[in-house]
């Protein structure tokens, strides 16, 4: 692609247990295709300690990892791979700032989310940071794909 292009790739998204249990699951795959990204792979799943804590290493020993494995294993996960031009990028610009009362009205986490008490891992969404972990939680989640 051109320097100011972005390429066709795919990201993994999450619908956290939080947005699944408010009926959320929708809205989310809404934007995600309103925006013209494609769905290419979605599937309801329980995560387990051990999917989470291969999905969160980058995080373990932080002072949130224990409370947001927790509340990751309250309820299913909506898991999605979403593919386009820039998704990567583009959905984290979608889902918006990681503590919903900073994120910007007009995201996912701005429009529908808030602080419950401090924990801010309530965020409703994930996505995958960089090509190289959205390779590794597509694997991790959707192993075989
Ligand atoms: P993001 O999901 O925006 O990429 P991070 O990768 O930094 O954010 O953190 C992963 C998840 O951990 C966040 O989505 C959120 O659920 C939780 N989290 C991050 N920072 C905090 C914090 N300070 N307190 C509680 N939970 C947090
Ligand atoms: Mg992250």
């Amino acid at each position: 692609a051109a320097p100011d292009q972005h390429d066709v790739e795919r990201t993994l998204v999450l619908v956290k247990p939080d947005g699944v249990r408010r009926g959320l699951s929708g809205e989310v795959l809404r934007r995600i295709e309103a925006k013209g990204y494609t769905l290419a792979a979605v599937e309801l799943k329980q995560a387990t300690t051990e999917l989470l804590a291969a999905h969160y290493a980058e995080h373990e020993g932080k002072p949130f990892y224990a409370p947001l494995v927790e509340f990751m294993l309250s309820g299913p996960t909506l898991a999605v791979v979403a593919e386009g031009q820039g998704v990567i990028p583009g959905f984290r610009s979608l889902a918006g700032a990681t503590n919903p009362t900073e994120a910007a009205p007009g995201t996912i986490r701005g429009d529908l989310g808030r602080d419950w008490g401090l924990k801010v891992q309530q965020n409703l969404v994930h996505g995958s940071d960089s090509p190289e972990s959205a390779a590794r939680e597509i694997g991790l989640w959707f192993p075989g794909l």
